[in-house]
């Protein structure tokens, strides 16, 4: 299989969630660039460095690092065996440098995949999430809870609330990607790579939906 997908869709919106099913699932390789830029902020990275004051007020890093980063990254991988990328591109500008990058190589889009999902659901969602330091794996304190109250279930790790989840932070998040998300759709719908998929739910049933919409785009045949 060798399908190339982007995930699009607000904080909360349940990105992460479905790319780790996919990977899971259709064992898709599925690379996040906020969990990227955390890992570099752990590590105290010179790239963690550059990128930590967006990340912990809920700003966006700019365009061009973005690009370069993802670029850099993506060229270490073959991308001919399937990708799903969660968080990227979060603006126009970063999907057009994706583009020129994947057509470059050969290996153009097969769908840009938006997450809809109600304000009020994102806010639920992200207020009640808990994050593994350790591994970065995603909880939910009411319906997504560890074993062990507080570690994580895969590595033993100490739970906490993300900086940016804070609600203060979140409200500024979702204003950004109100302002940023409109150019962003145009730009998949122009090339007919848009598809929106109900986010609401919990995950077996968005993966459900999900599966719909790959069997519907003969998407699991996919070569190219
Ligand atoms: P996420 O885990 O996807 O919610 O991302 C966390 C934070 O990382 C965001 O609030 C931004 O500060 C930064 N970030 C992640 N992806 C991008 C992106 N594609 N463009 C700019 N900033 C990003």
């Amino acid at each position: 299989m060798s399908l190339r997908l982007v995930l699009l869709g607000p904080p909360g919106a349940g990105k992460g969630t479905l790319a780790g099913v996919l990977s899971k699932d259709l064992g898709l390789g599925s690379v996040s660039t906020g969990e990227l830029f955390r890992n570099e902020i752990r590590r105290r990275t010179a790239l963690g460095k550059l990128v930590t004051r967006y990340v912990s007020s809920g700003r966006l890093v700019p365009d061009e690092l973005v690009v370069k980063v993802m670029a850099r990254r993506l060229s270490r991988r073959r991308l001919g065996r399937g990708v799903v990328l969660d968080g990227f591109p979060r603006t126009a500008g970063q999907a057009r440098g994706l583009d020129a990058f994947l057509k470059a190589r050969g290996t153009p889009l097969h769908g840009a995949l938006y997450l809809d999902c109600p304000t009020p659901l994102l806010i639920s969602r992200l207020s009640g999430r808990r994050v593994c330091q350790r591994c970065g794996r995603n909880y939910h304190s009411r319906t997504m809870r560890p074993k062990r109250a507080g570690v994580c279930d895969a590595c033993g790790g100490v739970l906490s609330i993300r900086k940016d989840d804070q609600v203060k932070t979140v409200t500024k998040r979702l204003e950004i990607d109100r302002a940023k998300a409109k150019p962003l759709l145009e730009f998949y719908q122009q090339r007919r790579l848009l598809y929106r998929l109900n986010g609401s739910g919990g995950i077996a049933q968005v993966f459900q939906r999900f599966r719909r919409l790959l069997d519907r785009e003969g998407w699991l045949n996919a070569r190219a």
